[in-house]
């Protein structure tokens, strides 16, 4: 453990420290952020109305929104000259949504981050090679920083350059591979059409892979391509970003460093906070927070938590996997598709190349689903391979799965895009073709 007086605290002590946080934490929003002074007023409530914990549910949820409302510094609660660095997510929408760090906020990132890399094994001998993005995503530095903090070696590959990469990966005898698991998929298909083994070698052992959803399959699949154990981290920009969930050596779920994030689950659609072990929607308060302090923050993101002790010897909660988000759902002509289910379905028809899929929704009245598959490299050049068998065979799987029929489009290996950083699998054209 890299911090184990604060990894080994039991559930009362880490809810006590909880307590003392989040009260401290919600005067210094109150204090400094005017849109909390406006809301807390507009609700009636004052800090003094938060007590204990159970307080919480008391404040307003902070969205997405609220961000972009006030871009750029409008929720900052300290002079500008104390922040020290800043990132900001893509946003597909238009105005980007950034975070601000101050010196210790970003101690805090970085500390975490170490956490991360330890609680799944990493230790300061491994050589880290960090193929997420670096700039204003937070997964490059974030994955960066923490290498530093736990004293490893780092390899800063960022994404891209797939032979270079592999090569540095060879070269250098990288031990942990940190990346979206859309890139690691993709760089075993790549190692493999270069001509390497990627078994032999190279010298994966670890891998650290999040920032966007992905299947146990798909797990499976880049554990065997590399001989490596295969980690799930979670992690977004507002929350300082990769490194607040990891799975521990025994993933079994991902650990939430909850001295540092008071988490909570709520019904999406009511707001109401669900008691323990109910899937609904995860929202985060960061407890020590200098410059962007976040109450009560809607994460979009759905699971189940549970508190409970851990074979590892920490009690920090366990996301029990992230289930989807919950404006992932498509609505297909009244019919409600979620993309993992056509993952999961097209994961396991051996004759597809499963992770290289693409969704795609058009239609001005009547809606169309189509989805596009690339077929298994090996299958494909086969005299096995007929193509219109094996369209039914999916298009009837889909069909099991969803209750409505997609039409299906095979396609030969590497004809869809390769993404290195994350996937995107839907593309909706619905009245706008
Ligand atoms: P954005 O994608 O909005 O630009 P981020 O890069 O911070 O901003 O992404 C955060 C989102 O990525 C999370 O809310 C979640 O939906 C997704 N995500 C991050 N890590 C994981 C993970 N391990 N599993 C599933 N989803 C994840
Ligand atoms: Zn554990």
């Amino acid at each position: 453990m890299f911090e184990p007086e604060i990894e080994r605290m039991k559930t009362d002590q880490i809810k006590k420290l909880q307590e003392e946080r989040f009260i401290r934490q919600v005067r210094h929003a109150y204090e400094n952020v005017p849109m909390y002074k406006k809301r807390f007023r507009d609700k009636g409530i004052t800090p003094d109305d938060i007590r204990t914990l159970d307080d919480a549910y008391k404040i307003p949820l902070t969205v997405k929104d609220d961000l972009r409302d006030h871009y750029p510094y409008g929720i900052l609660a300290v002079p500008l000259r104390d922040v020290v660095e800043m990132h900001a997510s893509s946003g597909t929408t238009g105005i980007p949504t950034v975070v601000t760090y101050t010196e210790r906020d970003m101690r805090t990132w970085r500390r975490l981050m170490a956490r991360t890399y330890a609680a799944a094994g990493v230790t300061s001998e491994d050589i880290v090679q960090n193929a997420y993005g670096y700039g204003l995503f937070t997964g490059g530095l974030g994955f960066h920083y923490g290498i530093q903090e736990l004293g490893a070696m780092g390899v800063p590959t960022a994404t891209g350059n797939t032979k270079r990469q592999l090569r540095m990966m060879k070269d250098m005898k990288t031990t942990v591979l940190a990346a979206t698991p859309s890139y690691a998929l993709f760089l075993g298909e790549a190692a493999k059409a270069e001509g390497y083994d990627p078994l032999n070698d190279f010298n994966l052992r670890i891998g650290m892979f999040g920032a966007e959803p992905w299947s146990e399959e798909a797990r499976k699949k880049i554990q065997d391509t590399f001989g490596l154990r295969a980690h799930d981290v979670y992690g977004m920009s507002e929350l300082y970003g990769p490194g607040v969930a990891v799975e521990c050596e025994h993933q079994n779920g991902l650990h939430i460093w909850a001295d540092e994030f008071l988490v909570e689950v709520i019904d999406p659609d009511t707001g109401e906070v669900l008691e323990e072990g109910k899937k609904g929607e995860l929202v985060f308060t960061m407890l020590t927070r200098e410059a962007m302090p976040l109450l009560r923050y809607r994460t979009k993101d759905l699971a189940v938590i549970e508190w409970e002790e851990c074979e590892c010897g920490r009690y920090h909660p366990r996301i029990m996997r992230i289930k989807g988000r919950a404006d992932d759902m498509l609505i297909v002509g009244g019919v409600n598709v979620f993309p993992s289910q056509i993952e999961h379905v097209l994961m396991n028809i051996e004759e597809l190349a499963g992770e290289f899929f693409q969704i795609v929704l058009e239609g001005d009245i009547l809606d169309r689903l189509y989805v596009k598959a690339e077929v298994e490299p090996k299958f494909f050049k086969s005299d096995k391979y007929d193509a219109a068998k094996l369209k039914k065979k999916v298009e009837d799987e889909l069909q099991a799965v969803l209750t409505l029929r997609a039409r299906v489009e095979l396609l030969a290996p590497g004809s869809l895009p390769r993404t290195e950083g994350k996937a995107k699998h839907v593309v909706d054209l619905r009245h706008k073709t």
